[in-house]
């Protein structure tokens, strides 16, 4: 943005000023003293034009030949003579012995236009002049006389001082003028630099979006890439420490079967780290794809709970299940529903204290969808929506979810409580692979929770593939 605004230079007078109002001042000081004024403006365009007493007496000149062209060229010279830049007042002869003022609009050293101030009879020679008659033999001149008496006289000296008068309110108007446009001049420049720098800022952020999109791609292609490494020797670790722990190597003394147990263990925890993260990644890269079959949940929840059962015997957790008998067919993607079940059942088990309470509950559900309810509908069986599901909730009595945590648990890699001293593990993928499992086969999934009391997760399957 230049620092410095500039004048609004190309302005026409017509612009600057309220013609209305500038008609109105100049038809007033025209009637004031009785002499008819004009203002053109700098392209010669008329923009005011105030006749007093002399138009009888002019038009009767106009209806000769001779004085016809004179006048012509007369009023030609009036608008267009070069102006005085100093401001000065010009006075300008008529052949008819009529003399005229000419009053230049300056204004900081633009010519804007010029008030022509007249005609009026020279205060030494109140009558035609006796030139006409050789002019215009054909002219009247009892009648011309008789014309003339309604223009008044005036002298040269007063003249200047009516015009002085008029020059210092034309001033002040174009003063305030000026200083109009030149605030809105200022606002449209300081508007149109703010546009400006707001479309170099949008240019900036969508480069740095795309260099993000870009980074973002790097990351998900390095995971899968890296997980996928990482599993082939994880996977061969783990079966030979099997193949230990079930003697084929020799037996092994109580001790060292511990040892083994505990590398199995840990094993599988990080193996399915690694799947999540292989997963993600997957999923991240538009490459997840669902292979539906139709699947029995009974099935489901019982695959589900096995992989949780050590689990809730260590912490004695108490374990309900219930699922409904009249459960609809699902078509859907066996390993991907599996998986949800997992990761909603391991989380529930993962943050309840020693001694609480675990829950899986399947049932049928008719209704509208959680995010129809919470976008607010009228309710009107019309706009309801409502659809068939598979409702599938798992609720524990744990630690509970902050409420305005309960939306970001869904985000990759985002955990509540994520400080180094976190006394539970886990990489923050669970839930981000189940919502998009869930997305995947058109369902949804939210959370309730209290802190303190308890989570209750709860999935939608839509029973219509759709
Ligand atoms: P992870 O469990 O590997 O940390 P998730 O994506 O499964 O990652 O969960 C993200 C976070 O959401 C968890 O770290 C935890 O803070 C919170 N969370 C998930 N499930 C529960 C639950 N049942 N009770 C309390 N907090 C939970």
């Amino acid at each position: 943005m230049s620092a410095e605004p500039h004048a609004p230079k190309q302005m026409r007078l017509a612009e600057l000023v309220d013609l209305e109002a500038f008609r109105e001042v100049m038809q007033s000081f025209a009637d004031l003293y009785r002499i008819g004024v004009k203002v053109f403006d700098a392209d010669g365009a008329k923009l005011v034009d105030v006749r007093v007493g002399a138009g009888p007496f002019c038009a009767y000149l106009f209806q000769h030949a001779a004085t016809k062209t004179a006048c012509t060229r007369l009023v030609g010279q009036l608008k267009s003579d070069p102006l005085d830049e100093q401001g000065g007042v010009k006075l300008v002869q008529c052949f008819s012995g009529l003399r005229y003022a000419v009053l230049p609009l300056v204004y900081e050293g633009d010519a804007l236009g010029r008030v022509i101030f007249g005609p009026f009879w020279p205060k030494d020679e109140v009558a035609p002049s006796p030139r006409l008659r050789e002019m215009e033999p054909g002219l009247d001149f009892a009648q011309l006389a008789e014309l003339a008496r309604a223009v008044r006289d005036a002298s040269d000296e007063g003249v200047r001082k009516m015009l002085g008068q008029l020059r210092l309110f034309v001033e002040v108007l174009l003063f305030s003028s000026y200083r109009a446009a030149l605030t809105s001049q200022m606002h449209i420049e300081s508007v149109t630099s703010s546009y400006h720098e707001l479309s170099e800022k949008n240019r900036q952020l969508l480069e740095a979006n795309e260099r993000l999109k870009e980074l973002d791609r790097v990351k998900s292609n390095f995971l899968a890439m890296v997980s996928h490494e990482l599993r082939t020797p994880l996977t061969s670790i783990i079966g030979y420490a099997e193949m230990l722990h079930e003697g084929m190597a020799g037996e092994l003394n109580a001790e060292q079967l511990e040892y083994v147990g505990t590398i199995m263990d840990k094993g599988e925890n990080l193996l399915s780290m690694i799947s999540s993260l292989l997963d993600i990644s997957r999923i991240e890269a538009g490459k997840m794809r669902l292979v539906y079959s139709e699947i029995s949940l009974s099935e489901v929840a019982a695959a589900a709970t096995s992989s949780v059962l050590p689990q809730i015997a260590k912490k004695k957790l108490s374990f309900a299940q219930q699922i409904a008998d009249d459960l609809p067919a699902l078509t859907a993607d066996r390993d991907k529903v599996r998986q949800i079940a997992i990761n909603l059942l391991a989380n529930a088990v993962k943050f309840t204290p020693d001694g609480g309470g675990v829950r899986l509950e399947i049932d049928r559900y008719f209704g509208a969808r959680h995010s129809a309810a919470a976008a607010g509908g009228t309710g009107s069986v019309f706009e309801r929506g409502e659809e068939d599901f598979i409702r599938i909730r798992i609720s524990d009595t744990g630690i509970g979810i902050p409420a305005d945590q309960q939306e970001r648990v869904f985000d990759s890699f985002y955990q509540v409580d994520s400080s180094s001293t976190r006394e539970y593990g886990g990489t923050g993928l669970g839930l981000a692979i189940v919502k998009s499992f869930v997305e995947g086969h058109r369902g949804e999934v939210w959370v309730e929770s209290r802190v303190g009391e308890g989570s209750t997760f709860t999935v939608l399957l839509p029973t219509a593939r759709g």
